[in-house]
């Protein structure tokens, strides 16, 4: 059990409840994400950073867009990113499937992420 403090999961569990109140399907459950704009950095993260095995930079913190990957055997579980709107569309689609990816693919900036979406 998590408690998450943001305004995504908040509306995620109203979905949730009243479909379960009113007897109808459960809506297919969403990826929690998290955004914040703190000044001009645009912060964005999917998934739930719960015992990564393994960390993976993808771009460089020294420019203004960079993103963060954290994998659990081979599959990525969370991606914090920023000024990477695209990278973040594409890791919440990865995270929901759950396919094992190669940390070389991850890594080559030229690849983009929604070429991995399977
Ligand atoms: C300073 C701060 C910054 C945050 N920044 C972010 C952010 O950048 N991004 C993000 O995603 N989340 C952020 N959050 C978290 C986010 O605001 C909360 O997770 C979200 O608002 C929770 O929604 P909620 O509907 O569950 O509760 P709330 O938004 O707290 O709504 C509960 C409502 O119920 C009302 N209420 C309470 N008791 C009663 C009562 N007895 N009778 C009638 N009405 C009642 C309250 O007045 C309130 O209007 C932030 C929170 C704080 C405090």
């Amino acid at each position: 059990m998590q408690r998450i403090e943001s305004v995504q999961n908040a509306m995620e569990q109203a979905k949730q409840v009243s479909a379960a109140i009113l007897g109808l399907p459960r809506p297919e459950p969403e990826v929690a994400w998290f955004w914040s704009d703190q000044f001009d950095v645009k912060l964005k993260i999917a998934g739930l950073s719960v015992d990564p095995d393994e960390i993976i930079l993808r771009g460089s913190p020294s420019s203004d867009a960079f993103s963060v990957l954290h994998l659990r055997q081979g599959a990525l579980i969370c991606v914090e990113t920023v000024n990477m709107t695209a990278d973040f569309m594409a890791s919440k689609k990865i995270i929901a499937r759950g396919n094992k990816l190669s940390a070389a693919a991850l890594l080559d900036t030229q690849i983009p992420l929604k070429a991995l979406v399977v």
